[in-house]
């Protein structure tokens, strides 16, 4: 059968003439396009023209622009749903950013963890004011006695619950 060329569209995307029943209307930019060019974005699920969908930095998804989010440590333009929350600041960072605090147990990004100046541990800034860590803060106004002193039970309760107070400990007793 023969086609009537003005029955024909030309795809924008391709240059090639078609039916317009072989092609379909593009969901973002309300184009017809011919059905080959089409593509779904990873985030919405909208079938767009594939020229209009960016690459994550990280997989082989693909969204629209203004579907992508940014990594808040390495700029990378990603998926939402491939960023994780910092749990102390909210920011959203690729889940190799972040740590797990020892004392708080938060996520964190593990490279804005400070040092204690008391027993050298990394833990995220909430948990470090003013340079000395929580549980070096809370030895120090407990005032304790040596660790030698106190009831076995009751040392080894501590070092449960803060193992810092262990490496301390051995520091003192190094001295
Ligand atoms: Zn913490
Ligand atoms: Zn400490």
């Amino acid at each position: 059968m023969r086609v009537l060329p003005k029955l024909l569209v030309q795809c924008p995307d391709t240059g090639r003439r078609f039916l317009p029943q072989y092609g379909k209307l593009c969901a973002k930019s309300g184009v017809l396009v011919h059905s080959e060019v089409l593509a779904t974005s990873d985030v919405s699920r909208l079938v767009v023209r594939e020229r209009l969908l960016v690459q994550s930095d990280v997989s082989d998804r693909r969204a629209l622009p203004e579907e992508m989010a940014t990594c808040g440590e390495s700029g990378k333009c990603v998926l939402p749903s491939e960023l994780v929350p910092c749990e102390l600041t909210g920011v959203q960072v690729l889940p190799e950013f972040l740590g797990q605090c020892a004392i708080c147990s938060r996520h964190t990004v593990t490279r804005r963890h400070v040092s204690c100046g008391g027993c050298s541990g990394q833990y995220c800034t909430a948990c470090v004011p003013g340079g000395l860590c929580l549980t070096c803060q809370s030895l120090q106004q407990l005032s304790l006695q040596p660790l030698d002193s106190l009831d076995a039970k009751l040392q080894e309760a501590i070092f449960k619950v803060f193992p810092a107070v262990g490496r301390v400990a051995m520091k003192q007793n190094n001295q």
